[in-house]
């Protein structure tokens, strides 16, 4: 596992890229260049991990564009304590960019290959979510509710309730919308039951299935 000279370099112009396409948050920044990204990512594929580009991990899944993240990051305003439950672990790159942001972090993958996978590599790194579950995150977390900021990391064909419910009054749930396209929605929690809803442009990620396997 080698984090070369040539790979910060490499970061940084990324850093400068996503800068580029209007990602302003300094810390969401600092966490994409400090991240090494192709350590998340198969060997084959080592060479494109800088570029700004979605790209295939285990178990037909991709490991999200960098702007994406960013994006994703950004809406959610992150503070170092925050508890942040993120649904569809992954590869483990955004656990850890919500790792560096000082979050607390709970993250859910429905595959188990995957989630074996990633609960290994994070620690190797230095980065610990608080919890990895393996489950369906179109349930949430119940348990550990509420959470300060939701992030949903596949498509939603809809926007599940309980992950609605689980925040806390002031909370932020992001989430790609739509079944081919996916519009990315922000709710922010104001009251019980008063949800206020912003919405993003088109992203496209793989879908948010049901159950786990
Ligand atoms: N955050 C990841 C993105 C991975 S792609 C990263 O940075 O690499 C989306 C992930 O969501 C896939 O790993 C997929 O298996 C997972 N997923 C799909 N449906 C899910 C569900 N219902 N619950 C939890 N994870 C799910």
């Amino acid at each position: 596992m080698k984090d070369t000279f040539k790979h910060k370099g490499l970061r940084q112009q990324l850093v400068e890229i996503i800068k580029n396409k209007g990602i302003k948050d300094e810390k969401v920044l600092e966490a994409i260049g400090h991240i090494p990204r192709h350590l998340f990512m198969d060997s084959g594929f080592l060479d494109h991990a800088y570029q700004d580009k979605a790209f295939p991990i285990a178990a037909d899944q991709t490991i999200s564009q960098p702007y994406t993240v960013a994006f994703q990051t950004e809406l959610l305003q992150v503070k170092p304590g925050d508890k942040i439950l993120e649904i569809g672990t992954g590869s483990g790159y955004q656990t850890a960019v919500l790792c560096e942001l000082g979050a607390v972090v709970y993250s859910i993958e429905r595959q188990r290959e995957l989630y074996k996978k990633t609960s290994k590599f994070l620690p190797k790194l230095g980065y610990r979510a608080k919890k990895l579950i393996f489950g369906d995150g179109y349930i949430g977390l119940k348990e550990e509710a509420p959470f300060n900021g939701i992030i949903v990391t596949a498509g939603a064909p809809f926007v599940p309730k309980p992950l609605l419910s689980q925040l806390t009054i002031g909370g932020r749930l992001v989430i790609p919308v739509g079944d081919d396209i996916q519009i990315m929605t922000l709710y922010i929690r104001k009251g019980l039951k008063d949800f206020e809803k912003h919405e993003f442009g088109e992203f496209r990620f793989v879908p948010l299935l049901e159950d786990k396997n």
